[in-house]
């Protein structure tokens, strides 16, 4: 679900509407990221990208996406798990966490995207959009557990 293939043009788009200089290993990082439905860590985004590009350094991978993230190109995947996570889908969306295997994957709910929220949010601050984390057991942990 949600697998997109990105081009070169349409990177440097996204750079620029988020005041980012796009460069090559930029490309690669951001690439990676959209082509995955696996919402990696820094470490399993350098692990693939390492195979095209053995001159990227972990070092490299790991500043470029804490810059998407500051820039608001991707996100970070709630806290809580043992490693910061991104997404790069930044449509409204919903996850589904596996509380075993960690898996996290997209849903779209229009329902949920219509949640109001409570009164005391007020208080807190202003709300800009509700995202629902859905946790459970996963359909292949689920099965393994049956076998
Ligand atoms: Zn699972
Ligand atoms: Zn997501």
């Amino acid at each position: 679900m949600h697998k997109r293939k990105i081009g070169f043009a349409e990177f440097a788009g996204i750079c620029r509407n988020h005041g980012l200089k796009s460069t090559q290993q930029r490309f690669e990082i951001y690439s990676e990221l959209i082509g995955s439905t696996e919402h990696p860590d820094a470490e399993s985004v350098y692990t693939a990208i390492r195979k095209r590009m053995p001159s990227l350094s972990f070092d490299t991978v790991y500043r470029a996406m804490r810059t998407f993230e500051e820039k608001g190109a991707i996100s970070r995947v709630s806290p809580g798990l043992e490693r910061t996570r991104y997404d790069a889908n930044m449509e409204p969306h919903h996850h589904f966490i596996c509380g075993k295997c960690g898996t996290i994957k997209d849903f779209y709910s229009e329902e949920f995207n219509r949640i109001s929220t409570p009164m005391e949010i007020d208080e807190l601050g202003k709300a800009e959009y509700v995202h629902v984390e859905v946790r459970g057991l996963c359909n292949k942990c689920r099965k393994s557990k049956l076998t």
